[in-house]
């Protein structure tokens, strides 16, 4: 393959709307690989000039930035370096070893139990905690942009082309752009809703999805008015918290502190499925 910046590129691991993410290995040593996402810049990208850089950069290296900063949360993807320039960005990203996405760990795993998703689950409210306390909303949480490493079940929350910082939201034109079957009601209902309690619906719909090997609503009246039809196996503590999570009103959704404190996420001996 081609070399960039001292990076062997090797295959293709994901193509999106606008651009690509390769594996690649670093030439010299030999042994690292890195993801590398190569970004094309378009008119309608976000800069952002936050935190005391020089000039506006590019939203998704802005945010990633700030959360990059000591000490860092390990369930959220480092950022080594990027390389950028008039017509495109291509982020070098750390690659965990032996990772799939968390849609394909779902999809294969065949003993699933409430264990494995409890060991999954700490990790994504404490990706989510570390992006609250540094004042990031990642505004795109869904089961491809979750890596998931085996056997250990380390996650990383990765893709931050829709985060915004919290202080910012309220003043720009913020547009909730996060994939449509993990969008709250009232982000569908208006688009430019402040979008704080998006994550803790996602949160519910992530549980529910792996639990179930698949998603609870699949389009806008289910998601707006459907019933939630939850596996009668489960414990009563997972039922009990993702149904709160996926109270449409989100004043009366379950909090962030409070999905932390669930029981669910201290039970000793659940019913595992
Ligand atoms: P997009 O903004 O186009 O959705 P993502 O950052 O989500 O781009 O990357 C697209 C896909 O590439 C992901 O769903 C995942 O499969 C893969 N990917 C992205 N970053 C990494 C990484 N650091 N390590 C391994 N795979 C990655
Ligand atoms: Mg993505
Ligand atoms: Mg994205």
């Amino acid at each position: 393959g081609s070399v960039v910046a001292d990076f062997e590129v090797k295959d293709m691991i994901g193509k999106g709307g606008f651009g690509q993410v390769y594996v690649a290995s670093h030439v010299s040593s030999e042994k690292e690989k890195v993801a590398l996402k190569y970004i094309i810049k378009h008119r309608q990208d976000r800069y952002l000039n936050i935190d005391g850089h020089s000039r506006p950069m590019l939203a998704e290296v802005a945010i990633m930035l700030r959360l990059m900063k000591a000490p860092q949360c390990p369930n959220i993807i480092r950022l080594h370096d990027w390389i950028e320039n008039e017509s495109d960005c291509t982020l070098i990203l750390e690659y965990p070893e032996s990772c799939q996405t968390l849609d394909r760990y779902i999809t294969d795993t065949l003993d699933m139990n409430e264990n494995k998703a409890r060991r999954l689950m700490r990790q994504l409210v404490q990706a989510v905690r570390f992006c609250v306390e540094r004042g990031v909303f990642h505004g795109d949480i869904h089961a491809r942009n979750i890596l998931v490493t085996t056997p250990r079940l380390e996650l990383k929350l990765i893709d931050f082309g829709c985060a915004w910082p919290v202080t910012r939201m309220p003043f720009y034109s913020w547009k909730y752009q996060g994939a449509r079957c993990y969008t709250p009601p009232e982000i569908l209902r208006h688009p430019k809703f402040f979008p704080s309690m998006a994550n803790i619906w996602a949160i519910g719909i992530l549980l529910y999805e792996i639990m179930h090997g698949r998603l609870p609503f699949y389009d806008r009246q289910s998601i707006m008015v459907g019933d939630l039809h939850l596996n009668p196996t489960l414990s009563s503590a997972c039922q009990d918290l993702i149904s709160k999570c996926l109270i449409r009103n989100p004043v009366r959704r379950i909090l962030l502190h409070q999905v932390e404190e669930h029981q669910w996420f201290n039970a000793t001996s659940p019913n595992a499925v």
